[in-house]
């Protein structure tokens, strides 16, 4: 199996509304872009670096989702190159976010990324605080809330997912109810190689998938 069947196997069996994004950490820009010439339009990125040599070889022919943990002294690259940033957890780096895409003129959409199994040494809000975190946020003029993402726990057994999945739609929906101002509960970011099924089951609507498209990471 190579990129392009992968790729097109993939498109295939997803439902028409679910974005598939490309999990591209450690691939090279010739391997992206084996992908995007099969049908990807988003590539998720974990690193800065990363990204900026996977763009200078595939442009603006894919968009470019941030997907791994943002340090504040990356935020002012990051905004120039990512069309969405999937893993905003506190108010700091909003705000550093917020600071720099007021320079260049932007509004940066972003999901808020949940811990969702309430694990120490995990990114992520509490799922109890992340709607006023996201009440916070939507006071910033240069971003826009536009849904939540999660991992979840890791478990060999996907299945094992599904109740942190099932809870982050719960959050997903009540804080749609809430209607926040400048607030727009769009996206659903949940879903690996080994979960995207129980993911979009659960109501995603962007999966993240890595390993299945482009192969073990080396
Ligand atoms: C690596 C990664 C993925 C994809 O993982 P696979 O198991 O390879 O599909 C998805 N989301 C995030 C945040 C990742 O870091």
């Amino acid at each position: 199996m190579n990129i392009r069947e992968n790729v097109k196997k993939l498109l295939n069996e997803i439902p028409k509304g679910i974005e598939l994004v490309a999990a591209a950490k450690t691939r090279t820009p010739e391997e992206v872009l084996e992908a995007i010439e099969a049908g990807i339009r988003i590539v998720g990125e974990n690193y800065v670096q990363e990204a900026i040599r996977a763009r200078d070889v595939v442009g603006n022919r894919a968009r470019w989702h941030f997907i791994g943990h943002l340090q504040k002294n990356k935020v002012k690259k990051a905004v120039s190159i990512f069309d969405m940033i999937e893993t905003v957890d506190s108010f700091e780096l909003a705000e550093e976010i917020d600071k720099y895409c007021k320079r260049v003129g932007k509004v940066m959409p972003v999901l808020i990324e949940v811990n969702s199994g309430r694990e120490p040494q995990k990114f992520g809000v509490m799922p109890e605080e992340t709607e006023g975190l996201i009440r916070a946020i939507s006071r910033f003029d240069n971003i826009k809330v536009m849904g939540l993402m999660t991992m979840g726990p890791r478990f060999g057994d996907p299945e094992e997912s599904r109740p942190y999945f099932r809870e982050t739609k719960r959050i997903f929906d009540n804080l749609k109810k809430a209607h926040i101002p400048n607030v727009e509960m769009r996206y659903l970011s949940m879903g690996m190689s080994n979960s995207y099924h129980i993911a979009i089951e659960e109501g995603a609507n962007i999966v993240r998938i890595g390993t299945k498209i482009f192969g073990e990471r080396r």
